[in-house]
């Protein structure tokens, strides 16, 4: 499975640069460069569940379904790269974050 992290530490599943989740979804079907992609699991914090994940809860190991098909690691629709990093320090919304390993083929 792909070692995910994540530095949208503005997202509710953010544990100290790892993602709560067990799988998340990479956006961006006509994607080119990393900027085109998002992270669509992306939830925004509101503040009553600033701290709703413990640490405990994130592993890195992360499933990824991907949308991001002209991307080299884009297996049918499935992540095959061992890491991969999504930014989006500050984000607001899915559309302020990337997979910053995205990779055109
Ligand atoms: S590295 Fe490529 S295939 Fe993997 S999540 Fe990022 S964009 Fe999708």
């Amino acid at each position: 499975m792909t070692q995910l992290k994540c530095s949208a530490d503005t997202c509710v599943n953010n544990c100290s640069g790892l993602c709560a989740l067990n799988g998340i979804q990479v956006d961006g079907s006509t994607a080119c460069c990393c900027s085109e992609t998002s992270c669509g699991s992306f939830s925004a914090k509101s503040g009553a569940f600033t701290n709703s994940v413990g640490s405990m809860d994130a592993k890195p190991e992360t499933r990824i379904q991907c949308h991001a098909h002209e991307c080299v690691y884009n297996k049918d629709m499935r992540c095959s790269a061992d890491s991969i990093r999504i930014s989006g320090h500050n984000a607001d919304c899915c559309g302020d974050t990337e997979c910053a390993t995205f990779k055109a083929r």
